[in-house]
């Protein structure tokens, strides 16, 4: 990294205190604030794909700033200049008007989404899904009596931390101990082919996972179910890919019985699989498509719930109606910077030719991750779509016993501590959720780094033997 801070050793030093004293993190143990706990880490600053913490520590950020984020890599002078110079024209106004950057960047995203229509502005993943629900059930509302309310999810799921989006997640991690939930929500089994919730095979097993919705709708009556909310690729629950028959299966039932289909694209949004959206590697359009993360990156608060035309129109009505809109509110879904940001964090995807190099790059990984799983029997599975991968720790690759929760986490910290490259961890290995290592480097990743990530596990996995 070639940028030296200007902060003296002294200052970091008591940055680093008032962090520890002050601060309360997220996912966070308290034993980080213990008097002799290891102090949580200090960020200060980031170049491409490296990030420097208060200590001088450098490291490669083998996560996008640790949650999927920072797409197009750290230090964007461009995306902080566009941002900058819209602060200054205007800040904000009311999401009620329209703002230049939030107009030209809802046109520049439909371009990258055909078939839907509509970009509805918010600030945060959670918040873009929380959205979606208001729309189903206003219309169970508008359109009826009110039943057709229930929203389905899948139990490896996250679609958020407000208690709407928690209602629809599936991880027991996240959920546990938050309730009581919002009603409605129903859950439907996963579609991981690793441990298939239905014991069968690729192959023979007649895509059970995705039918079970039908069997999911029957039983609740079809009368009640207005959405269904679904990971294109399920992240935080253990990187999951879906067979290619999965998504038009349900697409199917969904338009049967009127239920609307809502892809939650936090994580895929905006690139992560070498598609600008994951649902676009499955033969499916969704109604509704919610972002967030790598809409700009990092680099402003942004997220966006879009939708087609057809279900906009369903708001539609006679005027004299003062209730039939969707009357929705969001403070910050006004603030100009989000889309600025978003608008050039596009043209660099664009400029840059980062899906082909996300393509190619994932390949690199996929192949490089398989040579690992040759050599250290702990690989149960490795699974993923361009630079979102993910590898399945297990005690026994018969059985597939998944590892105890410290070896998971024991791999991340020697890559950290020793190799000082950062890598992610999903859920813990509670009921369903298995440990598996999660990696999603930027999209400007190059053989380098990547050798770099493989590198770092190699040794870790060594020491684990
Ligand atoms: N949906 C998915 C798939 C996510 O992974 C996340 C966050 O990790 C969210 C929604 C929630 O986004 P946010 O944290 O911005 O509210």
């Amino acid at each position: 990294m070639n940028r030296r801070s200007i902060m003296t050793q002294e200052a970091m030093k008591k940055v680093i205190a008032q962090n520890k004293k002050n601060c309360w993190h997220h996912l966070t143990q308290h034993s980080a604030y213990d008097k002799d706990g290891a102090a949580p880490m200090v960020v200060v600053e980031g170049k491409g794909m490296r990030i420097k913490d208060a200590n001088g520590n450098e490291f490669l950020d083998a996560v996008s700033g640790g949650v999927w984020t920072v797409n197009v890599g750290y230090g964007r002078e461009s995306i902080a200049n566009a941002v900058r110079d819209q602060l200054v024209k205007l800040c904000y106004f009311a999401g009620s008007a329209g703002s230049v950057p939030g107009a030209q960047f809802a046109e520049a995203l439909l371009d990258k989404m055909p078939g839907m229509d509509r970009v509805y502005y918010s600030n945060s993943g959670s918040e873009a899904n929380e959205k979606c629900f208001k729309i189903i059930r206003q219309l169970a509302h508008l359109e009826g009596d009110g039943k057709k309310n229930k929203i389905i999810y899948r139990d490896r799921d996250y679609h958020g931390t407000t208690i709407g989006a928690l209602s629809s997640t599936g991880q027991f991690e996240r959920k546990a101990q938050y309730g009581p939930f919002a009603p409605g929500f129903v859950e439907l089994t996963n579609c991981c082919c690793y441990r298939c919730p239905f014991g069968k095979k690729y192959g023979e097993c007649n895509i059970e996972c995705a039918h079970a919705l039908e069997d999911l709708i029957q039983a609740e009556g079809p009368e009640t179910v207005g959405g269904i909310i679904l990971e294109p690729i399920t992240a935080g629950g253990g990187v999951i890919v879906p067979v290619p028959e999965y998504f038009p299966i349900i697409r199917e039932i969904c338009d049967r019985h009127g239920v609307l289909l809502h892809i939650d694209e936090v994580v895929c949004g905006l690139g992560r699989t070498g598609k600008w959206f994951g649902y676009q590697h499955f033969d499916v359009v969704p109604d509704m498509v919610t972002m967030a993360k790598g809409v700009a990156s990092g680099y402003a608060g942004i997220s966006c719930t879009t939708t087609t035309e057809a279900v906009f129109d369903r708001f539609k009505a006679d005027p004299s109606d003062k209730m039939h809109y969707f009357r929705d509110i969001s403070t910050f879904g006004g603030c100009t910077a989000g889309p600025a940001a978003a608008l050039e964090n596009m043209a660099i995807i664009i400029r840059e030719n980062l899906l082909d190099n996300v393509v190619k790059m994932g390949d690199y990984f996929s192949d490089r991750l398989f040579e690992l799983k040759d050599k250290y029997e702990i690989i149960g599975d490795v699974r993923g779509k361009g630079l979102f991968q993910g590898l399945e720790l297990v005690k026994d690759r018969t059985t597939k016993e998944p590892v105890d929760e410290s070896v998971a986490a024991g791999v991340a910290g020697h890559c950290a501590a020793k190799s000082r490259v950062i890598i992610g961890r999903t859920n813990r290995s509670f009921e369903k959720h298995n440990n598996t290592l999660a990696f999603s480097p930027a999209l400007i990743s190059s053989k380098t780094e990547i050798d770099e990530v493989i590198n770092a596990l190699d040794l870790a996995f060594a020491d684990q033997k």
